[in-house]
């Protein structure tokens, strides 16, 4: 990463999120998927990494087509792209008809009712409203189940009025390679798409893009791998890191054999020695199972954590560095090269993802290349 200015006096952590890495893992997930498109998911503040930043800089790489959980999200997108196909994964909910034709917005109907909903809004309106239908094929959380799709085969001008443009589905296990669950939902997508009216699919999320050619239909729909995080559990993580998380050292203290640290005196230092103590709780989103499990990096070394988590702190045993080491008011790595958002996570038995969408708002945030 290119250097930066220092954060601004009183900054005790410091968020760097590279939106270079994020064009480069865009450029990488379209060089993927070969001539199939590539859109970008942006829930959930992109991942907890900042939505207006994230999609300025993709906006930038080309990207045209967005998802987003919630109409509110979908509306600040709409703010940054008076072009761009701003589409709703949580579908069109009760009364927000209205919402999505101001702005703009695509629901991805999740139900023969949100169809119909969507379809009298057409009816109101005068004009074909653009739509994509989720069919599901195995997640069994969203999308038309077995027999809405059976009944939309048999009656599909249930869909007239409204332009269609885009069949989805989503994966379950796409992180498992080998899991027969990516086969099967392949193949049904395959089957019920043969039977509905055509329009172009899109099937693959990160992981899935990494399964190949089959599960790439017409759209690639990434969140995770943009934000760096491993596509495929067990295997090289090949995207460029995103996030860096870096927290000062507030106090060093030498303790007697025997001492306790930290609530609950869940650890104890039986020969003593240095414990240090760092500006980052579960209130920045280093989550409290990492309490006891978790590991830092200060300099080169790798130093575990020691004790629970407290809102705003963490101690770390810092005995086995050279005497000085960290010093007080020194900066400690706790998302890194050696500390990645999926090691991260494995310790605290969770995925990248929430660790990301934990980050929370009290850091220092940075954003290298930003687009704006
Ligand atoms: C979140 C989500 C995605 C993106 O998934 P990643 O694993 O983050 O790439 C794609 N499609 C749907 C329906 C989603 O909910």
């Amino acid at each position: 990463m290119t250097s930066l200015p220092a954060p601004p006096p009183g900054t005790t952590a410091l968020l760097t999120i590279d939106l270079d890495a994020i064009a480069a893992n865009y450029r990488l997930l379209r060089e993927r998927l070969g001539a199939v498109p590539c859109a970008a998911v942006i829930k959930a503040d992109a991942y907890g990494l900042g939505l207006r930043p994230v999609m300025r800089r993709l906006l930038a790489e080309g990207c045209d087509t967005f998802f987003t959980a919630t109409p509110g999200e979908a509306v600040t997108a709409r703010s940054l792209s008076a072009s761009a196909t701003v589409a709703v994964l949580n579908g069109l909910g009760p009364g927000e008809a209205p919402m999505f034709l101001e702005h703009g917005l695509v629901p991805v109907l999740n139900d023969l009712g949100q169809i119909e909903s969507w379809r009298d809004a057409a009816g109101r309106a005068g004009r074909a409203l653009d739509a994509m239908v989720h069919i599901d094929t195995g997640m069994n959380r969203l999308g038309l189940d077995a027999r809405e799709t059976a009944r939309l085969i048999a009656e599909p001008d249930r869909l007239a009025g409204l332009g269609l443009r885009l069949w989805i589905s989503h994966f379950a296990c796409a992180d498992e390679a080998l899991h027969p669950l990516n086969a099967t939902q392949i193949e049904r997508f395959r089957l019920v798409r043969r039977h509905l009216p055509p329009a172009p699919a899109s099937l693959a999320n990160s992981s899935g893009i990494f399964l190949g050619g089959s599960a790439h239909c017409d759209l690639g729909r990434p969140g995770a791998a943009l934000y760096g995080l491993r596509p495929t559990a067990g295997r090289r993580n090949p995207m460029a890191r995103v996030v860096s998380l870096s927290a000062r050292v507030l106090k060093v203290r030498r303790v007697e054999p025997g001492t306790t640290v930290g609530y609950g005196a869940s650890h104890t230092m039986p020969e003593g020695g240095r414990v240090a103590t760092i500006a980052l709780g579960y209130a920045d989103g280093y989550l409290r199972h990492l309490g006891n499990r978790g590991a830092v990096q200060v300099g080169e070394q790798i130093v575990p954590v020691v004790g629970r988590i407290s809102m705003d702190l963490t101690t770390i045993d810092v005995t086995g560095l050279a005497p000085g080491t960290p010093a007080e008011g020194d900066w400690v790595t706790v998302i890194g090269d050696r500390q990645t958002p999926d090691q991260v996570a494995e310790a605290a038995h969770t995925i990248g993802y929430e660790i990301l969408t934990s980050l929370g708002a009290r850091h220092h945030r940075r954003y290298l290349g930003d687009a704006a």
